[in-house]
């Protein structure tokens, strides 16, 4: 038995959107046989103290049993409990009249809900029609229910202008009067995000640090740490200290709808696979993730971040990143490289 606490995330059902910064990724959805919950459970009871259900990694509360999903999650815990974080289920908010109310019983006091700038924008952000009116649907509804909405945008050369836009938006609908109303904060922030999963296809519109609009600065995530990539290329111009992704006191696995098993460390591609509940044996696959020893991570540990900068960086890049997100980023190139050679 290991003395660290886990943290299981299962796809069991999947995804409504396709979002375009998706830092999981794509996959297809599926629906897992209900009874897989307690044989991963089972396949790790021998190793951990404590385990954590979640049988949603991607989209909470897709499932049309949701209450007896959460409930389930709970109950087949062990020695923890899940808890509800600011995360909730959009789509479900705008069709299922019931939602609101279970989020309420269970002590959501905050959701967050992302943008990519107005309607046809968002749309095509999210991967369907509608999502746009979706999402100020969920935004009303949460606040007549004593819920505060915490909108998020993603922002990239292609909709700096409509992200712009909207805090006034917020503005028009009073978002911040209403929320104080019942003691709660409306927020809005706004970022790039990590530069892995489905958002690394959007480097070449990845905002420049002078195309952020002056206005959205007050909102923009952490923005003093922001640098840009020719910023961050000079900083790791001699930096040798290698990689190091380290699991502590919790060790969080994300597990997806064909048993595929992956750190968090960031997103969930054939380079990064720890291995297959179902193909693996638990002991060694357990031996695997508690030792961090994976092709991934060995590769990481001797990777040297100046060289990494000065073979896929670039230099005359005012792209905006967070130094740690560009770190994973430079690694990310040199292990599918890396990986590409190895596979043919
Ligand atoms: S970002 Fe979230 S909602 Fe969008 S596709 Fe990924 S998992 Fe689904």
């Amino acid at each position: 038995m290991f003395n660290q606490s886990l943290i299981l995330a299962v796809d069991m059902y999947g995804c409504p959107n396709r979002c375009k910064h998706c830092w999981l990724g794509h996959a297809p959805n599926r629906s897992m046989d209900e009874a897989e919950d307690i044989r991963i459970v089972d396949y790790f009871r021998p190793f951990f103290p404590r385990i954590t259900y979640y049988s949603w990694l991607r989209e909470p509360d897709f499932c049309n049993h949701y209450r007896q999903r959460w409930e389930r999650d709970n109950q087949i815990s062990v020695n923890a409990k899940p808890e509800r974080y600011e995360l909730a289920s959009f789509w479900r908010l705008a069709r299922d009249p019931d939602y609101v109310y279970f989020l309420k019983e269970v002590g959501v006091k905050k959701v967050q809900l992302t943008f990519f700038g107005l309607e046809e924008m968002t749309d095509r952000y999210v991967g369907r029609r509608g999502a746009f009116q979706e999402l100020l649907r969920a935004t009303e509804l949460l606040v007549e229910n004593g819920i505060a909405p915490r909108w998020q945008a993603f922002i990239n050369e292609e909709n700096r202008h409509e992200v712009a836009q909207l805090p006034g938006l917020a503005d028009t609908l009073e978002l911040r009067e209403r929320c104080r109303a019942f003691g709660e904060e409306f927020t809005f922030f706004v970022h790039s995000g990590s530069c892995d999963g489905e958002n690394c296809r959007l480097y070449d519109i990845r905002i420049t640090k002078p195309h952020i609009p002056e206005e959205l600065r007050p909102y923009y995530l952490n923005y003093d740490e922001v640098m840009t990539e020719k910023e961050c290329c000079e900083q790791l111009k001699n930096d040798s200290s290698g990689f190091a992704y380290h699991n502590g006191d919790t060790i969080v696995l994300n597990i997806s709808g064909t048993f595929d098993v992956y750190f968090n460390f960031t997103h969930m591609t054939e380079e990064w696979r720890i291995g297959n509940l179902k193909k693996d044996d638990p002991a060694e696959l357990v031996r695997r993730i508690t030792e961090e020893d994976t092709w991934a991570l060995r590769l990481a540990r001797t990777a040297n971040p100046g060289q990494l900068a000065e073979r896929y960086g670039n230099t005359q890049s005012d792209r905006v990143f967070f130094p740690e997100d560009y770190r994973g980023y430079l690694l990310n190139c040199y292990l599918e490289e890396r990986w590409r050679e190895m596979s043919r």
